[in-house]
């Protein structure tokens, strides 16, 4: 017996955790220095761990599916009525919801290249395919309206990052009201704000209540410090009112993980802390790694270091942990996720000494 043919179907290879790498670099894990994921160096909230904790014996019972004290908190952030904001496990759960509610069998998705590999693969998952536009074009990493619709071809939906991974660019808000203004009535523009915390552009869920073809994709991973509780949500347009029950997994989001993110949301402190160390970090990665690098306005930064697996390889052994952008159709390039400023003169220390 075998499953059906999934030759189609990239594998999704997830970061190896410090675990792995300690053990097979006979070193202890707390002695490592990850920054490949992106993750938030300072943890999460002290008020999301009490959260969690008070939390922990809800576990034998089914969490709620809709409507939770979440989504009216998050509805009442971003001035949305609660039916428009889809709770999922992680950003990557909003894309698989988006998915389910727009696509048809062979419909398809117009996405970044370099881009964030799961929209294509959700897309493929649900019976779609997937085309590119380029992000990338000569020197710089500038995001416009012009360059996505140039590629554009009426597909069903049409992801945009901002800040982009890997690259940290950003798609100016007039580009993607020009966007938003000239795709054709049935595409809808998904637009990945993952790591729009720390970004000085605005986020675009405004733009919700003007346009019915824009969602916004956020999550608690980042900024909050929550990724390995798996909780994100999207801002979908009025009109979805009741497709959420239509495409959710049933109980995907967890209670522990809906009331760490409540409490992550009360801790305004804590969040203002982690985006102005990453601000700090990617700063001082930019001044001191003696390679290219890129601006960014995410917990990361791009540089352009030649062989960029043996970079990766050679800093790990050292003990500090990058990614390898080959990946990510960039083998001369590594993203050093934002550290605490430890973490970051290390890398910048280690990374100097392998490039
Ligand atoms: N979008 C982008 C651009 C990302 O980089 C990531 C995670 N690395 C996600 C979405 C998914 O994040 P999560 O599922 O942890 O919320």
């Amino acid at each position: 017996m075998q499953p059906r043919d999934l030759s189609a179907h990239a594998p999704y290879v997830p970061g190896r955790g410090t675990e792995e790498v300690a053990r097979e670099l006979g070193m202890d894990p707390e002695d490592l220095t990850k920054l490949s994921s992106n993750e938030n160096p300072h943890g999460p909230s002290p008020k999301a761990v009490a959260a969690i904790e008070d939390a922990a014996p809800t576990v034998s019972v089914y969490p709620k599916t809709a409507h939770t004290d979440l989504t009216e908190r998050l509805a009442d952030k971003w001035d949305l009525a609660p039916e428009q904001v889809w709770v999922s496990p992680g950003a990557d759960g909003s894309i698989d919801y988006l998915t389910r509610a727009m696509l048809e069998p062979d419909d398809r998705i117009l996405e970044p290249a370099p881009g964030f590999s799961y929209y294509s693969m959700s897309a493929r998952y649900h019976h779609g395919d997937a085309v590119q536009y380029e992000v990338s074009k000569g020197d710089d990493f500038e995001q416009t309206a012009d360059r996505v619709l140039d590629a554009y071809d009426g597909e069903r939906m049409v992801y945009l990052t901002t800040p982009h991974n890997p690259t940290g660019s950003v798609f100016p808000r007039d580009e993607l009201v020009e966007l938003a203004d000239s795709v054709e009535d049935h595409t809808l523009l998904v637009v990945d704000e993952a790591y729009g915390e720390f970004a000085e552009e605005p986020s675009a869920i405004d733009l919700l209540s003007e346009y019915d073809n824009v969602a916004v994709l956020r999550t608690f991973s980042k900024a909050y410090g929550l990724a390995g509780l798996r909780i994100g949500y999207a801002c979908v347009p009025e009109a979805w009112a009741d497709a959420y029950a239509r495409v959710n997994t049933p109980f995907a989001a967890s209670e522990v993980a809906c009331r760490a993110a409540l409490a992550a949301l009360d801790d305004e402190a804590h969040v203002e802390k982690s985006v102005e160390s990453a601000r700090w970090s990617r700063d001082y990665l930019r001044e001191h790694l003696d390679a290219p690098t890129w601006e960014s306005e995410g917990n990361f930064v791009l540089a352009e270091v030649g062989d960029a697996t043996a970079v990766t390889e050679a800093a790990q052994r050292e003990g500090v942990i990058v990614r390898d952008c080959g990946s990510f159709g960039l083998p001369e390039c590594i993203r050093v996720s934002c550290g605490t400023e430890a973490q970051t003169k290390r890398a910048v220390d280690v990374l100097n000494r392998v490039v």
